[in-house]
């Protein structure tokens, strides 16, 4: 255990994560978990399972949050994240994080907090009208905290988390201004090195950074019921894949290929020469009808999918392998969390006792 984080403590470090609000999909994958993959190998990573901020959406339903939960690591597992490079952790065993969530909240406005597009867009998809409890907005805090726990340099996401990403930039600068004395024109780049206790870290987006869902509309998304999950037979996939609606009438139609099934030919199928003779055909209308893009694009998400729901299997039903995973990476990410908070709380005036925390 402790060797693993011994030998990646030199490399920079990463954080990154889900919400348990279901199983991981397609978005995940060319959003942010095919980048986490590649960087483990460079990088030390930090993956988190967000919990607590499950509950901020569906705090009626504790047994599916835990069921999801293990589920995501399984996806993680069957998506080639390795457990012995990267910490795999819960977000509601690291007091940590709660507690920077209770400091942070007081260096935003709440009228900032607010009018983040990616809380009001939740707001309006999520069909959450006004009567969103009082921890729904939190968790835009709880994020920024989530991330600079871990002190990363860098947080590999969609698109969708640009604005979060940019909420906990503000909080970094503020804190390192309010409370090391870093002054107010010192670079991001350079706010570790005037005495700051953030780096002030960089969102990483993924080479598709909004996957649209099966809709055609809405970006894919757990929630929303139009997602081709990484367990999706290929079956499931044909079916899933034929509902994207296009809106073009017939094979000899002009078709426009910024369209939702062309997100997927880009996303999906690997050979250039392919995608370029696809797009010309659509384009012109030569008989090409949505059909046969469709059976070509649900192919090649099955190529893509299918070594997952094997690797997968070796996973299924034993749930004392996934804890010890996340037992282990919970301790990990105790051990750096607590130096994090140990470092902000003597910066804010806080830090009057050591403390030390055991996962059992
Ligand atoms: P929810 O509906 O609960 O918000 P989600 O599907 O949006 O779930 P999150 O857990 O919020 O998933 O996001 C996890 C990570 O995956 C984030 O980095 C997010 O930007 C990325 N991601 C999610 N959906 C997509 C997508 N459709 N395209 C690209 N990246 C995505
Ligand atoms: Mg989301």
């Amino acid at each position: 255990m402790s060797s693993t984080s011994e030998r990646n403590s030199d490399r920079p470090r990463i954080l990154t994560g889900d919400t348990p609000t279901g199983q991981l999909h397609l978005g995940h994958w060319v959003g942010s978990v095919r980048r986490r993959v590649e960087l483990q190998h460079t990088h030390d990573c930090y993956f988190i399972l967000a919990n607590l901020h499950a509950f901020t959406t569906r705090a009626d339903a504790p047994a599916a949050i835990r069921r999801d939960t293990l589920e995501i690591v399984r996806d993680y597992l069957a998506m080639g994240i390795d457990p012995a490079k990267a910490t795999v952790f819960l977000q509601s065993e690291v007091p940590a994080i709660s507690e920077l969530t209770f400091l942070f909240a007081m260096l935003l406005p709440f009228n900032r907090v607010m009018r983040n597009p990616t809380l009001k867009d939740e707001i309006k998809v999520k069909n959450l009208g006004e009567n969103y409890s009082f921890g729904f907005p939190l968790y835009a805090v709880g994020q920024t905290a989530d991330i600079l726990a871990f002190r990363p340099v860098g947080v590999p996401v969609g698109e969708d988390q640009v604005p979060h990403l940019e909420l906990t930039r503000e909080v970094a600068r503020r804190f390192n201004q309010m409370y090391c004395a870093v002054g107010d024109t010192i670079e991001d780049d350079d706010h570790v090195r005037e005495g700051g206790v953030f780096p002030i870290p960089r969102a990483e987006v993924g080479a598709v950074g909004r996957l649209v869902g099966t809709d055609g509309v809405q970006k894919m998304s757990k929630s929303l019921g139009n997602a081709i999950f990484i367990t999706d037979s290929a079956k499931e996939i044909r079916k899933k894949v034929s509902k994207i609606y296009t809106g073009r009438q017939s094979p000899t139609e002009p078709g426009d290929v910024t369209n939702a099934l062309f997100q997927y030919v880009d996303a999906f199928i690997d050979d250039p020469a392919r995608v370029a003779e696809l797009k010309d055909r659509y384009s012109r209308g030569d008989n090409l009808g949505d059909g046969h893009v469709k059976v070509e694009v649900a192919e090649a998400i099955d190529r893509l999918i299918a070594p997952m729901r094997e690797r997968r299997k070796e996973f299924e039903g034993d749930d004392g392998r996934i804890l010890e995973i996340l037992r282990d990476g919970c301790a990990r990410a105790n051990a750096t969390a607590e130096r994090t908070l140990a470092l902000a709380k003597e910066a804010c005036g806080l830090g009057f006792f050591p403390r030390s925390l055991t996962i059992g």
